[in-house]
């Protein structure tokens, strides 16, 4: 049977001057990722978007691509059908036949957006309910609260048939609120504010600290791993490897070990935010969440937003505990992947009492040790792009 979705966008976005760019950026976006699946036709009518599901296409592949585009309220998987009462009265049997089976109350909804056919939208419902109604006796009508409702849309062309919408990924299309440097570490964390700022219609570009041979190979595959799993939901993302090492160890060397971690962080700063600039990110994003851990207290995150020159760091998981983060990981599949036991450059040289308090001025006391603009450059051209 052939299928079709029936997409509807966020609506409050779709306002005004926005609403254009809105649409052409979610339909490109949604081109680009039903590629991977098959050759779909996707079209937008009157504010919603179909995917025409072809024969020999796996609907359910192209309902999972689907579900994780940002920018789409509510999909209906609907059959489709030509447009008279038999071919949709049979069409409902076949394609909803396992709810059918399974519901002990139901309604039918009608919409009429081809204002020729013969019948309203309420003889439409009513002549279909009670064909239902009577040919299924387990199934009582109830308007109010019903286990099952059957739609049917006629259009210009053809007829849909379906159970009601399910909730897409919400958010805004990716790229509509332009581009931001995503700091990822193999952690649980990161990926998921990756998750959520992509969903808020940004485009991401990944960078990742490595510290060769403090961190293996295999935690770098795992940052790719993590990266290929969002692009499900952003799309294409390259990766900037960062060579962290030579930094690392010179903070080891010439630094009060008690502040390592902080000066890591801000030089992790200061290379993202030039990297951002190079790559025409308008913001960063890490996965940093209040008192998480030594380098996570206001005062130590203050030190490090210090670096921060122009752009805006986004947390979103600043507020979220744990388990809420975690609960994330899970839906977008992450989860497992990050918490394969691989070494991030963050748990190399950690200090065993690391400072809680800082003090800026203490801080940059002691990074007059480095030279800091050197070791910044020297990592920003030594910075290797992956496209995962
Ligand atoms: P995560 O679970 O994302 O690793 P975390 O709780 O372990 O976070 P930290 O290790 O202190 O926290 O890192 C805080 C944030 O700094 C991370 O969420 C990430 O955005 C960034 N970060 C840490 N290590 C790296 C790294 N090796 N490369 C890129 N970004 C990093
Ligand atoms: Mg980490």
């Amino acid at each position: 049977m052939k299928e079709v979705l029936l997409l509807k966008c966020g609506e409050i976005v779709l306002k005004g001057l926005n609403r254009k760019k809105f649409e052409d950026r979610l339909l490109g976006n949604l081109k680009r990722r039903l590629k991977a699946v098959g050759g779909c036709t996707v079209s937008l009518r009157q504010s919603v978007i179909y995917v025409e599901i072809p024969e020999e296409v796996d609907g359910d592949a192209v309902m999972d691509a689907v579900s994780r585009v940002f920018g789409i309220a509510l999909i209906c998987r609907a059959a489709v059908c030509e447009k008279s009462m038999e071919a949709m009265l049979e069409t409902a049997e076949h394609y909803l036949a396992d709810q059918i089976a399974a519901a002990s109350t139901f309604k039918v909804e009608t919409k009429r957006g081809d204002k020729r056919f013969p019948l309203t939208s309420v003889q439409v419902s009513q002549q279909l309910g009670g064909e239902l109604a009577h040919r299924h006796p387990h199934m009582k009508p109830d308007m109010h609260h019903p286990a099952l409702t059957v739609h049917f849309e006629i259009r210009e062309q053809y007829a849909f048939v379906h159970a009601g919408p399910v909730p897409g990924a919400g958010g805004m299309p990716v790229g509509t609120n332009g581009r931001a440097a995503l700091l990822l570490s193999g952690g649980i964390d990161s990926p998921v504010a990756g998750y959520m700022m992509a969903k808020r219609g940004l485009e991401l570009v990944g960078i990742h600290f490595f510290s060769y041979p403090y961190t293996s190979d295999r935690a770098k595959e795992k940052v790719f791993e993590l990266g290929r799993k969002l692009t499900t939901y952003c799309g294409r993302m390259p990766i900037l490897v960062v060579p962290f090492t030579k930094i690392q160890e010179e903070i080891r060397d010439k630094c009060h070990e008690e502040l390592f971690t902080l000066i890591m962080r801000r030089f992790m700063m200061r290379i993202a935010e030039r990297l951002a600039v190079e790559y025409e990110c308008g913001g960063l994003i890490t996965g940093e969440s209040l008192g998480q851990v030594a380098s996570q207290t206001m005062p130590a995150m203050a030190v490090t937003n210090a670096v921060c020159q122009t752009l805006p760091v986004f947390r979103p998981v600043i507020g979220m505990d744990k388990e809420e983060i975690v609960q994330i990981a899970r839906k977008i599949d992450t989860f497992e992947t990050s918490i394969l036991p691989y070494e991030d450059c963050c748990t190399v040289f950690t200090p065993k009492h690391p400072n809680t308090k800082p003090k800026l001025y203490k801080i940059e006391e002691a990074e007059r040790a480095l030279d800091v603009e050197a070791l910044v450059a020297e990592a920003v051209a030594g910075t290797e792009r992956v496209l995962v």
